[in-house]
């Protein structure tokens, strides 16, 4: 049986719960599909921490400040609980090179609106009393980040867009494509073909996989397999939640198979600390963990709080993330596939989120959308062999 909608979302993490909610809110007949159950790829994985000034800085500028805005006010627009707090966080500097990198990105910006102050060694321990500062030069202190928790987010997203009618379609993996005069048609799925008038792409890792089906592949898209784990819960609090300057060190390219670990260390409101990330670029999807990125992730960690040498870890996990090679995500319409959208590889995703609901709801209702999205348009870098 062949169903009927006006769209289609493909992918059901913070990108695809956010498109689904906005598209069934503005009156459209909405499915949304996912090979495993929701938040089943990176969204499952990841610390909530609601980052702003983590952004590429030539085109993103607009984009992370428009969806500051909308963020303000998504706890009310979704009357829901999303487990909000304000953090701030921490990027400690080991060496020179680093403080020059950060310090360059501190001007930058305070010149948009972001609060960033470069703080000393000293200024590090006040704000982080837990932190060894014997080989650190100081850091770069965000006040206005925070954390949610991810599970309430897409939660509240799905369940307000089921209330207005959206169809969920899990376990469900999306096969295929079917064109009709060159326009988008309808997806294959084992529980049948379904048809849409527009079909949104929130597939992060997954979208080249995907796109093969249609001849299409976006070179610009990679992945990588991001690793973390959770410790017991701990009664001493973080002020803060911390990753290693040497993120801004390593450029865009990951070295294929090369495993990386930066510092990333933040505290559930339960106590557990979460710990990572070790990354490596892939080019398969194997979550598991390989055997020396845990001891990588706990030795980075250590080195800035040996007074976690102790702590007994729980459990880790993997997942694959998009990694645009330019640092711009995929965003807006495919030009070569009438009615065909993607929206992935956002950097900070979880502050996005609203935005791009938004967007993609106003581009498929009007042809346009508020926020100018022609550096993010996904032909800046593909091979269309149909
Ligand atoms: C350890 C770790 C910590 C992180 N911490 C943070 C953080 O604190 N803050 C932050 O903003 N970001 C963080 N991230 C990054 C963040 O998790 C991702 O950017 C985000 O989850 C991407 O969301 P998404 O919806 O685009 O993709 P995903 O969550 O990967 O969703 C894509 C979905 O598409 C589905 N799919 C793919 N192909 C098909 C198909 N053929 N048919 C049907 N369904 C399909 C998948 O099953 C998946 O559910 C972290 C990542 C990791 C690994």
């Amino acid at each position: 049986m062949n169903q009927n909608f006006d769209a289609i979302v493909i992918g059901a993490g913070y990108i695809g719960s956010s498109v689904a909610y906005h598209l069934s809110k503005a009156g459209l007949k909405t499915a949304i599909f996912d090979q495993g159950a929701i938040a089943a790829s990176a969204s499952r994985a990841n610390f909530g921490n609601i980052q702003i000034q983590d952004l590429e800085l030539e085109h993103s500028v607009p984009m992370i400040l428009l969806a500051r805005t909308r963020f303000a006010t998504l706890e009310q627009e979704l009357d829901w609980k999303l487990g909000l707090r304000k953090l701030g966080s921490l990027l400690p500097i080991e060496n020179e090179n680093q403080w020059k990198i950060l310090s360059a990105r501190e001007q930058e910006l305070q010149a948009i609106g972001i609060p960033s102050e470069l703080v000393s060694a000293h200024q590090l321990t006040e704000l982080e009393p837990c932190i060894d500062p014997t080989n650190l030069l100081g850091g770069l202190y965000h006040a206005d980040e925070g954390q949610l928790d991810p599970f309430q987010l897409i939660n509240a997203y799905l369940t307000r867009a089921r209330q207005v009618g959206l169809k969920e379609y899990y376990h469900c993996p999306v096969t295929g494509f079917d064109l009709h005069t060159g326009k988008i048609k309808s997806i294959h799925t084992a529980a049948g073909n379904f048809s849409a008038d527009s079909i949104i792409l929130c597939t992060g890792a997954y979208t080249n996989q995907l796109v093969k089906k249609l001849g299409i592949k976006w070179d610009v898209l990679h992945y990588v397999l991001g690793q973390a784990m959770v410790t017991e819960p701990l009664p001493i609090q973080l002020n803060t939640h911390l990753a290693s300057a040497s993120f801004f060190e390593m450029g865009a390219d990951i070295p294929q198979g090369v495993l990386l670990a930066n510092m990333a260390i933040s505290q559930s409101t339960h106590g557990h600390l979460l710990l990572g990330e070790s990354m490596y670029e892939a080019d398969h999807f194997k979550t598991h963990i390989p055997g020396n990125a845990l001891p990588w992730i706990a030795r980075s960690v250590l080195k800035y709080f040996p007074a976690f040498q102790k702590l007994r870890i729980l459990r880790g996990w993997s997942a694959a993330i998009a990694d645009p090679n330019d640092g711009l995500p995929l965003f807006g319409p495919v030009a070569s596939v009438p009615g065909l959208y993607v929206a992935t590889a956002f950097r900070s995703t979880v502050i996005i989120t609203p935005l791009v609901g938004e967007t993609i709801t106003q581009l498929i209702t009007t042809g346009t959308s508020e926020l100018d999205i022609q550096a993010f348009l996904p032909e800046r870098n593909t091979y269309v062999s149909h």
